[in-house]
């Protein structure tokens, strides 16, 4: 399951961030099947040094 976090969602294999919740979804299930990653869902996700934590 994504997680969310801080208005934000995880993915729990890879641990990107994703401003919308489908797309950490989408990652999590291709994470999980192909153990790569898919820059065509990883483009989406948040910048981590855009955040301020
Ligand atoms: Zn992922």
């Amino acid at each position: 399951m994504t997680r969310k976090v801080d208005g934000l969602y995880l993915c729990e294999e890879c641990h990107l961030l994703y401003k919308e919740e489908h797309w950490a979804q989408k990652c999590e299930e291709w994470c999980r099947e192909r153990r790569s990653c898919n820059l065509e869902i990883t483009k989406h996700a948040v910048n981590k040094s855009e955040l301020t934590l």
